[in-house]
């Protein structure tokens, strides 16, 4: 049964497979099962692949012995870096921050002193480009540290400049149900998560009404409400039954009596401590008439919910200041749910471009096109505006990148590289493309991950293929940054068991896919690690082998230590996977095919027709007149393939694969796990 199936895949796949032909220079072809010999590649030099790879600048080479990576470090690997036949390098943040990983940007316009020095960063830059490296900066842009000065003056008063850099509110619910804060304007109130707002450590200013309701003398309460116009000081003397409002710089004013044991009194409200009431203005503060609220309990107040006022008269020190609804100012930071950041405010999208911390941004930016580099890479750009699937981001992203552009443009003739994190799945990154030009494809790693350990190829082309039209819908010229891990997910090869064989093949896979791939450090040496036990087992020291390695953590995969080897061990061994990413790396820059080409379904190999290859993965990936055939066997077992393409020219191999011809076909014998590349 198998057979006949077998048969009719091949007759059909000789009647739907376009441009195949058999290569008439290499016959006879072998009857029997003869391993598959590589042609070497003849690459011309020129860079065509568009291989980024992503490094970390404090865990990748350390030059000067004190632990952390640094910019000589990276200038001293980079024919390294140029070996992986990448075109360009996206470095970790490189400014002043108080983390080790540097997303808590103190000044977006210096470098880290940690890393290096401008003109260290400068000479990098040089030398990159000198082996056709591009240099794409780690550009943080949703948020600051709050070490950084913009947000230190923000908070340091009430009234300053660098205020309207971040979003402030006294009452973050009620604000955002209003629709008053414009970085969160068109969710409503199902935009608030107190989570994401920590306290300034301050108390608001501002109108506020103050009501004692005293009929009750044993438990007497104060309400807070906001808003309105400050009363005229109490002209009235008399001092029996007086309640007075005692705040900031010892002011004390007298409350109005409105009867019935009500008293009302509306200030212009501004104190670094609170408030307390009282019944006396005398500055001996007699026992019995200091209220607030008692020692050890909460002193927190909510606007326009009644406090109940404590006294004591035994001692004054058991009665603590009352705060203020929200106690303090707060200010937003929307994703990591941490207070060491904080969002930074752009106002309402459609004049975001005018707002200072878009100016801003975009004035620091001009310090590193000054410097050289030929690129960003946005952080967490669903995030800018609250809203994720609203339009607003990527409006503001186009506007970034048009400002920034201007500028490197009227630099270097040519327009600016700007990829974007929107980490999501595909149809939510999608419409982000009319934003920037380039979106990292987080979806890719997700179902190649899948797809292998389920040992199921059939559909990843398709799927890949038709994401890729979804892109288009967005931008003609979009490009998908495709990649394995990244600093923030568990490493590939942890994910796949720990193999190394599926490691090899997901490289396998990126490199022969459509897009333009990230290589994301140590992952051309199989390393291991998952972040259950903290990021920097995700974030490893680069093991050269010689005296370049980082010492930032010692949070380090005990697998990576043992089983991976050096760079030194590897360049040496032919079998390594970094053998098998540089083979790959000259092989996308030699074949345009590979390096910008289209990837096609295979006319047999897909989910429709290929039920009996269903663990291989195999397209055409197509330019001009060349044209490339990829398989990948993603099942663990042996797999045979009856192919009506010609395998005379084979550009990569990797894993074990024989093949022979038989009759009019050719069949293809592929280990579990292995890859190949033919050129038809
Ligand atoms: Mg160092």
């Amino acid at each position: 049964m198998r057979r006949k199936i077998t048969l009719f895949l091949v007759l059909a796949a000789s009647l739907f497979a376009t441009g195949s032909s058999c290569n008439q220079n290499i016959t006879p072809y072998p009857k029997e099962f003869t391993d598959v010999t590589v042609l070497p590649a003849q690459w011309d030099g020129v860079k065509r692949a568009d291989i980024t790879y992503q490094l970390l600048v404090y865990s990748f080479a350390d030059s000067d012995g004190d632990g952390w990576g640094d910019f000589r470090g990276i200038t001293d690997k980079l024919d390294y870096i140029h070996s992986l036949g990448a075109s360009a390098i996206w470095l970790s943040p490189i400014h002043p921050s108080a983390s080790y990983h540097g997303y808590d940007v103190e000044d977006y316009s210096i470098t880290n002193p940690r890393f290096g020095t401008m003109a260290d960063f400068k000479q990098m830059v040089n030398e990159a480009h000198k082996r056709n490296i591009r240099i794409y900066l780690d550009y943080v842009i949703n948020h600051s540290g709050v070490n950084h000065h913009w947000f230190k003056t923000a908070t340091s008063s009430m009234d300053n400049p660098y205020r309207d850099y971040y979003v402030f509110s006294n009452d973050p619910q009620k604000d955002i149900a209003a629709g008053k804060i414009p970085m969160i304007a068109t969710e409503g109130a199902g935009g608030y998560d107190g989570g994401q707002w920590f306290s300034t450590g301050t108390m608001p200013s501002g109108i506020y009404k103050f009501t004692l309701k005293w009929s009750n003398s044993q438990a007497p309460t104060v309400t807070v409400s906001s808003g309105g116009t400050p009363d005229t000081d109490n002209p009235d003397q008399t001092t029996e039954g007086a309640k007075y409002l005692y705040y900031g710089d010892g002011i004390c004013k007298k409350f109005y009596s409105k009867g019935n044991g009500i008293y009302e009194l509306t200030v212009d409200f501004n104190s670094s401590w609170g408030f307390l009431v009282r019944t006396s203005n005398s500055p001996s503060w007699p026992l019995g008439t200091k209220y607030g609220a008692q020692q050890g309990s909460s002193a927190q107040l909510s606007f326009d919910v009644p406090f109940t006022l404590y006294t004591d008269y035994t001692s004054n020190d058991n009665i603590q200041n009352l705060a203020l609804p929200g106690a303090s100012i707060y200010y937003f930071h929307s994703h990591f749910w941490t207070d060491w950041f904080a969002d930074l405010n752009f106002g309402p999208v459609a004049n975001a471009e005018h707002s200072p911390a878009f100016k801003a941004l975009v004035a620091d930016a001009q310090v590193w096109i000054d410097a050289g580099i030929d690129g960003f890479r946005l952080d967490a750009v669903k995030h800018i505006y609250h809203n994720e699937t609203s339009d607003e981001n990527p409006r503001f992203l186009k506007k970034f990148y048009d400002a920034v552009n201007a500028r490197f443009k009227a630099k270097n003739g040519r327009d600016i590289y700007m990829v974007g994190e929107v980490f999501s799945d595909w149809d939510k990154i999608a419409p982000y493309f009319k934003g920037l030009p380039a979106l990292f494809d987080f979806s890719f790693w997700w179902r190649m991950n899948a797809d292998i350990n389920q040992g199921q190829g059939l559909s990843f082309a398709d799927a890949t293929i038709s994401i890729h039209e979804a892109y288009k819908g967005y931008r003609s010229d979009f490009i998908a940054a495709t990649k394995l891990s990244n600093h923030d997910e568990n490493r590939a090869r942890s994910e796949l068991g720990g193999s190394l064989q599926k490691a090899k093949l997901a490289g396998a896979m990126l490199l022969s896919s459509q897009g333009s791939p990230y290589i994301y450090y140590g992952e051309e040496l199989g390393y291991t690690g998952k972040k259950d036990g903290g990021d920097e087992y995700i974030r490893t020291p680069m093991y050269w082998g010689d005296g370049y390695v980082t010492a930032y953590t010692d949070k380090i995969d005990p697998a990576v230590g043992t089983t991976v080897g050096s760079v030194v061990s590897q360049e040496a061994d032919a079998s390594s996977i970094l053998t098998m990413y540089r083979q790959l790396g000259t092989l996308r820059n030699s074949y345009p095919a590979l390096a910008t080409g289209k990837m096609e379904r295979h006319p047999v190999i897909n989910p429709q027709t290929g039920g009996i290859y269903s663990q291989v993965a195999a397209w055409y990936m197509i330019e001009g007149n060349q044209k490339l055939l990829v398989l990948h066997n993603l099942g663990q077992g042996e797999m045979i393939i009856s192919l009506s393409e010609s395998l005379t020219k084979p550009l990569f191999i990797n894993g074990r694969v024989q093949s022979k011809k038989e009759k009019e076909h050719f069949q293809l014998k592929m280990e579990g796990y292995s890859s190949a590349i033919f050129e038809l």
